[in-house]
């Protein structure tokens, strides 16, 4: 993959993610794939609305940084999220209000409720809590690798991709479907499993 070019799709991907308001300040962290050996992830502590293409702090898959920047707090989760799936181009973590409503909540997302989000999302596990920036955390998210969008106990939500696009399109779904059960409260009924494996097989 072309450096420059991951570096700029990064940034609109990130400026995206904050006009859309799916996180907020330095909140959130996002990745790319650049090669087998190494990836392009967001800077720490600076507010994704603001980064620029030269801000993203390249990685290799042992940890270590190659050139300038302080990569996420976040990086361990990445980097075993990609040697765990061969198949991820991007990772994309963010705390979307009315996902971090539920994770805080403990209440499982509706992802049954619409066909696309049984299409994009399937079944969203929730991870544990950990502390941020942990090897537990990482542990944990490890452990739920196969699902390519996953809810956060008390902190927000992952999605990956096989590119940055399929990420973001993913957590902008996630985030939709959290704001629908919201809104239809006890009334959000989801799909039976009939008509789940009719869609899912189209
Ligand atoms: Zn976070």
């Amino acid at each position: 993959m072309d450096e420059e070019r991951v570096r700029k799709e990064l940034t609109s991907i990130c400026k995206l993610m904050y006009d859309r308001g799916l996180t907020f300040s330095s909140g959130g962290n996002v990745s790319a794939r650049l090669d087998d050996e190494h990836i392009l992830i967001t800077p720490s502590g600076k507010n994704k609305g603001l980064l620029l293409p030269e801000d993203m702090v390249k990685v290799h898959m042992d940890g270590s940084v190659i050139g300038q920047g302080k990569p996420s707090i976040e990086l361990g989760i990445h980097l075993a999220l990609y040697s765990k799936r061969k198949d991820l181009g991007a990772v994309l973590h963010c705390h979307p209000p009315y996902c971090t409503a539920l994770a805080i909540k403990g209440e499982r997302l509706r992802s049954f409720l619409t066909p696309e989000g049984a299409i994009l999302l399937g079944e969203v596990p929730m991870s544990k809590y950990q502390t941020p920036g942990t090897d537990r955390l990482v542990e944990e998210l490890s452990s739920h690798h196969l699902s390519n969008a996953i809810l956060m106990e008390r902190h927000g939500a992952i999605t990956t991709g096989k590119d940055l696009m399929e990420a973001f399109n993913r957590m902008e779904e996630m985030e939709f479907h959290a704001r629908l059960q919201h809104i239809l409260g006890d009334k959000g009924r989801e799909f039976d499993t009939v008509e789940i494996k009719k869609i899912l097989g189209m």
